[in-house]
């Protein structure tokens, strides 16, 4: 069946859509500890291809650590957990090198025909093509965690961990950025994993919304309404209430 669209945004049954699919995160029983404390637990987890799916959690809980370990950069994890394709992290704290200009940073490890180009385009869809040539130091907040998702989307993964990547935007900025990672994310379709602390973006956002706790996904809620209408949904106000 074609996809239904409203409003221009394109939506689709997440149910069907990923049933079949290879998951592009696959994780089974991930345990980690740090100083004889257990952060994960025996988490379970797997992300089809093209799902967009929103981590909550109390701080602490460990959804940097799950998304540390999804991006292969944590050999203390234990269990199983297999990833497909190309992975693209957009972290917690944007990791800007201080010594080169934002461009530079954009497109640092880039396998692409013509990296400069695609940085200066990712860079525009962000807001920040002004700030190519301005070093990392001298951006605010936001515009390094913009910077940041540049460098992520150029990458065109086939699955994108994004961890609080709105956390430092002003409001207005926010929604232009929201709208920007589900517009690329309707074209390009990677497995997101977006961490936020958000529960109204995560239920703008998201077709699977889960919560961590306890080392685990504690709940899990599938949100099969069409993106546009979703902000007063009854259905989303009733999910609001039990996560
Ligand atoms: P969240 O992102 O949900 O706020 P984190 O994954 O950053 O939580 O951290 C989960 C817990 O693990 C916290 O208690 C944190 O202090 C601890 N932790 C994370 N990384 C390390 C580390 N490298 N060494 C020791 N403790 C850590
Ligand atoms: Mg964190």
């Amino acid at each position: 069946t074609e996809p239904r669209s409203a409003g221009g945004i394109e939506d689709r049954s997440p149910t069907t859509a990923y049933a079949t699919a290879i998951p592009v995160a696959h994780v089974r029983n991930l345990t980690r500890d740090f100083d004889n404390r257990r952060v994960l637990d025996g988490l379970d987890l797997d992300i089809a291809p093209g799902e967009f799916v929103a981590l909550l959690g109390r701080s602490g809980s460990g959804k940097s650590t799950l998304l540390r370990a999804l991006a292969g950069l944590d050999r203390g994890v234990r269990g199983e957990l297999t990833t497909q394709g190309t992975i693209a992290v957009a972290f917690q704290e944007p990791r800007l090198v201080p010594w080169k200009r934002v461009l530079p940073n954009v497109f640092l490890g880039l396998r692409h025909s013509d990296p400069k180009a695609a940085a200066r385009a990712a860079l525009a869809e962000v807001g920040l093509a002004a700030r190519a040539d301005a070093w990392p130091l001298t951006l605010s907040g936001g515009e390094a965690q913009r910077a940041s998702l540049a460098r992520a989307l150029v990458r065109e993964p086939d699955l994108l961990l994004l961890d609080e990547p709105f956390s430092a935007l002003d409001a207005l900025t926010r929604l232009t950025i929201h709208r920007l990672v589900i517009d690329l994310w309707q074209r390009r379709r990677p497995g997101v994993l977006l961490v936020t602390h958000d529960v109204d973006e995560a239920l703008r956002l998201a077709d699977r919304v889960l919560v961590l706790g306890e080392g685990r996904i504690a709940h899990e809620s599938r949100i099969d309404l069409p993106r546009p209408r979703r902000g007063d949904h009854p259905r989303l106000l009733a999910l609001r209430e039990t996560l």
